[in-house]
């Protein structure tokens, strides 16, 4: 099985696509965000630095949060595949995590960047609405995902709530952002010939039935 770096702008549902490939095919998914939390839940040393770190409102630096990466992936088992989430973030992290690799015997196949263009992105994160008594989702933006009623839970008749933080501002924020951090990674594992690109503009099943067919 493939080993895979899962790139996709917010809004595109990385997480349920990792959950399907976890459930299927018994992949781990490595996500640095849940290495640093589960670090400061430790309370280890480096635990609390990154906590005082993060305190004070600065961001963990690439060495620690590539420190925390190799770990996990020295422990971890060869039986399963994994999937890295929310690393590299930054060109510099691409070659960092080529040497880290290297040096464990391990590699990346391919880097899934799930494709969806500004306005579907924004559609989906400012439309989601779920029901806060069965926790069905919604999206007023999604004609197959919409509500019967507007603003009502199909299930249990209960009022719907708009689940997102963002406004439309702080969305345009966070898509510019990633769109520019993304682009030199895309381009660095374009010319190493593993980026595969998905169009993530169809249902979840469409976008994961993609994805299988590159890992099988
Ligand atoms: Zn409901």
């Amino acid at each position: 099985m493939k080993n895979i770096v899962m790139i996709a702008p917010p809004g595109a549902g990385k997480g349920t696509q990792s959950e399907l490939l976890m459930s299927k095919y018994g992949y781990m998914h490595i996500s640095t965000g849940d290495l640093i939390r589960e670090e400061m839940a430790k309370g280890t040393e480096l635990g609390k630095s990154v906590e005082q770190i993060m305190k004070s409102g600065h961001f963990v630096s690439t060495e620690i949060v590539t420190e925390l990466l190799e770990k996990c992936l020295k422990e971890m088992n060869n039986e399963h595949p994994f999937i890295l989430d929310g690393y590299p973030r930054k060109l510099e992290q691409c070659t960092i995590l080529d040497s880290v690799l290297k040096r464990i015997e391990k590699s990346i196949d391919v880097v899934f960047y799930l494709e969806m263009t500004e306005e579907e992105a924004k559609n989906r994160i400012l439309g989601r609405m779920t029901c806060p008594k069965c926790h069905r989702s919604f999206n007023r933006f999604s004609p197959s995902r919409m509500p019967k009623v507007e603003g009502i839970c199909d299930d249990c008749h209960s009022l719907l709530e708009t689940r997102s933080d963002d406004t439309e501002e702080t969305f345009k924020t966070r898509y510019q952002e990633f769109i520019q951090e993304s682009k030199p990674i895309l381009s660095y594992y374009e010319n190493l010939g593993i980026l595969k690109r998905i169009d993530n503009s169809g249902t979840p099943e469409e976008t994961f039935s993609q994805i299988e067919s590159v890992i099988q």
